[in-house]
């Protein structure tokens, strides 16, 4: 059997988001998902602006936003703290005036979490989880709200398959995955009547600073290339397209849905 590669021309640009302007949080460098989708949406033709968690990764998401068109506002945001969110917003206001869209690619639970048995979850740690990888959401949303609401708006949150199946060392994020997952159903019932659209993707693995947290990662990239129809990896410029889409006019009927981007992995029984 010859191995699947991706189809050539994945990557492509249009005007679809010219005039648009979003804010993209959960860039830590150039491996991120969320850096890949700003690629996707900046080469649509979209404005971006970034926040950066502490002085720490100020500068990696200055250069990176750099390489970007056009003018990026950055703004320092610990998703932990509400003074945090509310300042970000206040000064998109009057940098953007509104704002279409907004991605969260922001999730953290402590390394300790991520092996073993999910049994020995710690309050704390149970806590801190949610808090990061799915409170974060409502927070952001209802912060965003009103900049949406002028003209419309779509929210995508990443996710993955442990919100719903059982993958080892995943353990408390799959928790705090599926109570993502349920925030995006409750939030887009919300947010519809405003027509702000809230939607979710299930990527599979993806080689990033947060996955190599994980436990036995290589081999959840390895059982993933095995096992899905597809015989390979999901790739960033995959999930961006995705995230395009959803974010795009091309989404305008969806709201509520969890995509899943996997490379078909989720349909396979064994
Ligand atoms: P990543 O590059 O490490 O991105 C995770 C981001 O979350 C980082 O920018 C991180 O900043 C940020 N973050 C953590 N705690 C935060 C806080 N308190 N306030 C603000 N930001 C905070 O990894 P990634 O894989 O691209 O992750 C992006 C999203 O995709 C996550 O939701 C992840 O669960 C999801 N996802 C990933 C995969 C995968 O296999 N990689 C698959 C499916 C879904 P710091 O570096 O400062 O902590």
């Amino acid at each position: 059997m010859t191995e699947n590669t991706m189809t050539e021309n994945v990557q492509f640009t249009s005007g679809f988001l010219k005039g648009k302007k979003g804010i993209v949080l959960g860039v830590a460098n150039k491996r991120s998902i969320a850096w890949g989708i700003s690629k996707c949406l900046s080469s649509h033709g979209a404005q971006l602006a970034f926040t950066y968690q502490g002085e720490r990764l100020k500068e990696s998401v200055e250069e990176l936003s750099k390489t970007l068109p056009g003018e990026s506002p950055l703004y320092s945001c610990d998703v932990a703290k509400d003074e945090e969110i509310k300042s970000v917003f206040e000064k998109l206001g009057s940098d953007f005036g509104s704002l279409d869209f907004l991605v969260h690619c922001i999730a953290f639970a402590k390394k300790e979490e991520l092996a073993g048995r999910t049994i020995e979850t710690s309050r704390e740690g149970f806590q801190i989880a949610h808090d990061i990888s799915s409170y974060s959401l409502i927070a952001l949303a209802k912060a965003a709200e009103p900049l949406l609401e002028k003209n419309g708006g779509s929210i995508v949150a990443l996710t993955y398959l442990g919100a719903d199946k059982v993958i080892p060392n995943y353990n408390v994020m799959g928790l705090a995955k599926a109570s993502l997952e349920s925030g995006v159903r409750y939030l887009a019932a919300d947010l519809g009547p405003k027509n702000i659209r809230v939607n979710g993707i299930s990527a599979g693995p993806v080689n990033t600073l947060a996955a190599r947290g994980i436990a036995g990662f290589t081999t959840m990239l390895d059982s993933h290339r095995n096992r899905a129809p597809l015989k390979r990896n999901v790739e960033i410029v995959e999930v961006a397209n995705a995230a395009f889409f959803l974010l795009s006019p091309l989404g305008s009927g969806i709201t509520g849905e969890i995509l899943y981007v996997d490379c078909g992995y989720r349909i396979m029984g064994a």
